[in-house]
């Protein structure tokens, strides 16, 4: 089912960036969003695409006080032929659709939020960058919206998708990240939010990254919140580690984050012909590995960085080298694989490359 979507373009459009290698991440908008509201007698109504701008708020509104706010984060890549692409949007709507779920928000028909993305991204095709590792990030995301304050599950929401153009993440060659496992804050607990994509996870969050980057560390390692032993996942990353020539990941149990990245390497590491585990593994396990020299590698996986090999694990005071501070060679091989895939430069045998539009 598609959403009815009134179009209204800018009389102003936006120069387009200049120098695309100062492009950063999420600063700068294109020149239209999309919006549509809903209220539980009318369902989904009004959607639109509008000029970019501010969203006119009610100071009530639920999401300013109890933050029921969910969101996605997914790209758009101009590929070798030409075509604009987007990875495996579908799961990306289903993830927002389980979001959803969890904090009470309204459901998103799936080809009707897919066809919402679709007619945004080729209006905005213009905006897909063109250098080599660049891309035009998608944040669709939810709010509940109604105008009062009692705590209750919500009437009314809105959905709105903004778009930015966002430059090569390694700019300068894949360089690992430095990682402190955080052992004082607790990200999520089974039973909580931990799986959905919600601002109220990162706002819980920001102090231990806070300390971390104080510590000159860029991002936290999250321990399980009930025993504090268990890795769960890095800041907006999920993690993975080669042991002893397996590959091991933390298991999906409520209080993780369900990567699509982190799906894609395990496909991709399974057809390679890997050992995959997803299973608990404890902190003492980690060190005793990288102790007794069977800890190989270690990255993270996300939609913006795609892979970020850790270079340097920092807990309870001790600092860890990993890989010797380099990016390890299944690390390598993942981002090469990935970003082949998504820029349209190799074989998608699993067709998940989504082509938008020719741009
Ligand atoms: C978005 C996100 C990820 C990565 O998910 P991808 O679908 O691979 O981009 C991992 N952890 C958290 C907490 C996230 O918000």
């Amino acid at each position: 089912m598609k959403y009815e979507i009134s179009i209204t373009k800018t009389a102003n459009p936006k120069a387009r960036p200049a120098d695309e290698s100062k492009l950063g991440f999420g600063r700068i908008f294109t020149d239209h969003m999309f919006m549509m509201d809903y209220a539980t007698d009318k369902g989904w109504y009004n959607g639109r695409i509008v000029p970019f701008g501010p969203i006119a708020i009610h100071p009530a509104s639920t999401v300013l006080h109890y933050g029921a706010e969910i969101f996605e984060g997914m790209k758009a890549y101009r590929a070798a032929d030409g075509t604009i692409r987007m990875f495996r949007p579908l799961e990306n709507v289903k993830r927002l659709n389980q979001s959803a779920e969890r904090l009470c928000l309204p459901q998103l028909d799936e080809e009707g939020c897919l066809d919402i993305l679709n007619t945004l991204v080729e209006l905005e095709k213009d905006w897909v960058p063109h250098n080599d590792g660049t891309s035009l990030y998608i944040r669709p995301f939810l709010f509940g919206n109604d105008p009062h304050l009692g705590v209750h599950a919500v009437k009314e929401a809105t959905f709105v998708v903004i778009c930015s153009p966002v430059g090569a993440y390694y700019a300068e060659g894949i360089n690992p990240v430095k990682i402190a496992i955080e052992s004082q804050d607790v990200r999520a607990v089974r039973g909580g939010t931990g799986y959905a994509k919600c601002g109220g996870n990162y706002a819980a969050s920001l102090r231990a990254g806070q300390r971390a980057e104080e510590q000159g560390y860029t991002q936290v390692l999250w321990l399980d919140g009930v025993e504090r032993k268990y890795i769960e996942e890095v800041g907006a990353m999920n993690v993975m580690f080669k042991i002893g020539g397996k590959i091991v990941t933390p298991a999906l149990s409520g209080s993780i984050l369900p990567g699509i990245t982190r799906k894609s390497c395990l496909e991709l590491l399974k057809d390679w012909g890997y050992t995959v585990e997803e299973r608990q593994i404890s902190v003492d396990e980690l060190f005793e590995a990288a102790a007794n020299g069977s800890l190989e590698e270690a990255w993270g996986t996300g939609t913006a960085a795609v892979v970020s090999p850790i270079g340097q694990l920092f807990y309870n005071g001790n600092a860890y080298t990993l890989c010797g501070g380099k990016i390890g060679e299944v690390a390598q091989k993942l981002y090469d694989n990935l970003t082949g895939i998504q820029w349209g430069k190799i074989d998608d045998a699993h067709g998940w490359s989504y082509t938008v539009c020719n741009g």
